[in-house]
């Protein structure tokens, strides 16, 4: 079994539009555990390391932007194979072509404000864990649930 640990931001729509509680459900739902958690106003300097490898594209500023725009939420979720799991829960990048079911393709129509972020491979999980995450916000645990869920 291969537990791993993503990164998921609820970007500042999310936040604005008041989703924060029904996306985390679906994360908490699926059997994921927590084991980060807070509420950040992203500066300048934080989005554009998250988000580097989109340096010199078209929407590269325009994303920035919307990154510190408001508050974001990070999540830390641990799991069997959580980071596939947290990109299928997510949908595709494209609202509007994301399927029912998915966060983005139940809630979100736009392409740049696609309400969540998850990292897409194990190696920047743990780049991007360790971008927004001290060693001292992170938590490990054992749920009561777990031989249920595992
Ligand atoms: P993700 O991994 O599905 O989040 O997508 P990407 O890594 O390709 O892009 C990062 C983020 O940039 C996306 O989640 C969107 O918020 C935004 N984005 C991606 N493509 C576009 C685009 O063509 N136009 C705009 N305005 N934003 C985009
Ligand atoms: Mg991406």
């Amino acid at each position: 079994m291969t537990t791993q640990r993503t990164l998921i931001l609820l970007k500042p729509d999310a936040v604005q539009r008041r989703l924060v509680g029904e996306i985390t459900a679906r994360f908490e739902r699926k059997g994921l555990r927590l084991a980060g958690l807070k509420l950040v106003q992203v500066s300048r300097e934080l989005a554009e390391k998250h988000y580097a490898v989109h340096k010199g594209k078209p929407f590269y500023e325009s994303l920035l932007t919307f990154l510190t725009s408001g508050p974001t939420v990070a999540l830390v979720w641990e799991g069997r194979e959580a980071v596939a799991v947290c990109r299928t829960l997510m949908g595709m990048t494209d609202g509007a072509k994301s399927p029912p079911g998915t966060i983005r393709g139940d809630f979100a129509l736009s392409v740049q404000n696609n309400l969540v972020h998850g990292s897409d491979s194990l190696e920047n999980a743990a780049i991007e864990i360790a971008l927004w995450f001290k060693d001292e916000e992170l938590v490990s645990f054992t749920s009561t649930d777990a031989n249920w869920v595992a």
